[in-house]
């Protein structure tokens, strides 16, 4: 299987490539030339195995330039090493109204970005060395709070790594930012940035793709790679929690065979619920999709005009891991959808640079809308289903998947034919804990980030997950702020380069 661009159709790279240049030279997004499918005797023997066991078969279908051995180690270093609380790595809970969440938030930083950056430095070592290049490899982030954090963790002392994460300075929940100042190991740094998320964004793409920059990287014998879920070994981790889903959901009778489900996901950068719509092409039985965004609405108003603007105001919201106004992975949707039309491509993302908007033809937008629907939910809705989920089930949800229940609700509700609800919960609820105890009744009022998990645990009898605990006793590293011209220098200077 070799990988094009969505900007470039005549490239073609092997998936080590691809992993290992995170994105391509165009500002185009790597994408497999097929997608594989799967049938259902493939499901059935998945049945019975291990969340690492079923992922390193998925794998295989996509990164076919690595053995099964290879596979099969990075599975086990990322999934059966002790670094997710429960032995499954994901769970799936029932709601009173029969809708399903699946958990993704068991991983060492309680959201779900584990489940793709514990195995992205795996696939990424592996695939530097395949390339035939003996390279440091210098990881750039750009974060909403939680790919931070879960990156800082799953590159944590790799060795032949080094990892730089730059966060919007007011941007971030108190939790998000104390988890990322006081990441430990010798390979990483952290730094605020004065803007938003998407200027962060913006200021790592820029270094990124600076021919200078990478000119003196690789005078130094580094490159850069990237760890936002535009670099496919981000994404194709979460394709395999969907396809592992629905056999779990076989295994224990709550489907059948082939029987048809709908999936929510609350996003922002759209890799998520790509990532479920990728499911869906390879064969798992996904009915509808449901995009469900705060209001920060600009993948709601692209659903249903088929015109994305990013000229708007920015929201900081109580979900601030969906604060985005540009979803980078809709590239590649757009691309699959189109036929593979990367001249459509490089016009439309062309346009969104220089003007900050694109439009797609009424014909390709029915068909988006054939697969998918998109609401958008306020802070105060936001909480108000917290509030209701928690009276219902006992059931505390984070802001982000109460974003999804919302938007699983309505969609439900206007339905004219009724399928099972899976919705993505994507991180857990003490990750935003003052915004959670008000959902539920309680104050926040002037309690710091720990105070507030003790108060969230007496008046919800949810245990404090102990990486969140555990915090209040590391030392703080990193609190260096800056703007947002200044990351270039910033960079250069930690890296030793001129
Ligand atoms: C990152 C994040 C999201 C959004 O994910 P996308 O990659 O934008 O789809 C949603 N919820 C939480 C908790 C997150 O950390």
């Amino acid at each position: 299987m070799f990988y094009h661009s969505t900007r470039n159709k005549a490239l073609k790279v092997t998936s080590a490539e691809a992993i290992a240049q995170g994105i391509s030279a165009d500002g185009g997004l790597f994408v497999p030339e097929s997608i594989p499918e799967m049938t259902a005797e493939d499901f059935e023997n998945l049945k019975g195995l291990s969340y690492a066991e079923r992922a390193a078969r998925i794998f295989k279908l996509y990164l076919t330039d690595f053995t099964d051995e290879e596979l099969r180690e990075c599975t086990k270093n990322a999934y059966e090493s002790g670094s997710f609380e429960t032995p499954a790595v994901q769970e799936i809970a029932e709601l009173a109204d029969g809708s399903m969440l699946l958990e993704l938030w068991h991983g060492p930083t309680c959201a779900f970005k584990d489940m793709a950056l514990q195995i992205l430095p795996h696939f990424l070592t592996r695939s530097i060395k395949k390339t035939g290049i003996d390279r440091e490899v210098v990881i750039l982030t750009a974060t909403s709070g939680d790919t931070g954090k879960a990156a800082l963790a799953g590159f944590q002392d790799v060795p032949g790594t080094k990892i730089m994460v730059f966060y919007p300075e007011d941007g971030v929940s108190s939790m998000q930012k104390r988890q990322m100042q006081t990441q430990e190991g010798e390979n990483v740094r952290v730094c605020a940035v004065k803007g938003n998320f998407d200027d962060c964004q913006n200021g790592v793409k820029a270094i990124f793709t600076d021919p200078a920059m990478q000119e003196a990287l690789a005078a130094n014998g580094m490159q850069f790679s990237s760890a936002n879920s535009i670099n496919w070994g981000r994404l194709v981790p979460q394709i395999v929690y969907y396809v592992s889903a629905y056999v779990t959901m076989l295994e224990k009778g709550i489907l059948e065979n082939g029987q048809r489900f709908c999936v929510t996901v609350p996003t922002g950068n759209f890799g998520n619920i790509l990532a479920a719509w990728y499911a869906k092409q390879m064969g798992v039985p996904i009915q509808h999709l449901v995009c469900a965004s705060n209001i920060n609405n600009v993948l709601t108003d692209f659903i249903r005009t088929g015109v994305y603007d990013r000229s708007r105001t920015f929201h900081a919201t109580v979900s601030p891991s969906m604060d985005i106004l540009i979803s980078s992975n809709l590239e590649r949707l757009l691309y699959h959808m189109t036929g593979e039309d990367d001249a459509q491509i490089r016009e439309w993302f062309g346009a969104l640079k220089t003007e900050g908007r694109y439009q797609i033809s009424i014909e390709l937008r029915n068909r988006i809308q054939a697969e998918f629907s998109g609401s958008f939910w306020d802070d105060a809705q936001t909480k108000e289903t917290i509030g209701k989920v928690f009276a219902e089930n006992g059931y505390l949800s984070d802001t982000h998947t109460a974003v999804g229940i919302a938007a699983a609700r309505d969609y439900q509700a206007k339905a004219s034919e009724k399928y099972p609800m899976l919705i993505a919960s994507t991180a857990n609820p003490y990750k935003f804990g003052a915004a959670v105890l008000e959902a539920i009744g309680g104050t926040a009022d002037g309690a710091d980030e720990y105070a507030v998990l003790d108060l969230l645990q007496a008046k919800s009898g949810m245990k404090i997950p102990a990486a969140l605990a555990d915090l209040k006793t590391k030392t703080v590293r990193f609190t260096e702020v800056t703007a947002q011209d200044q990351m270039d220098a910033y960079v250069r200077e930690k890296l030793g380069i001129q």
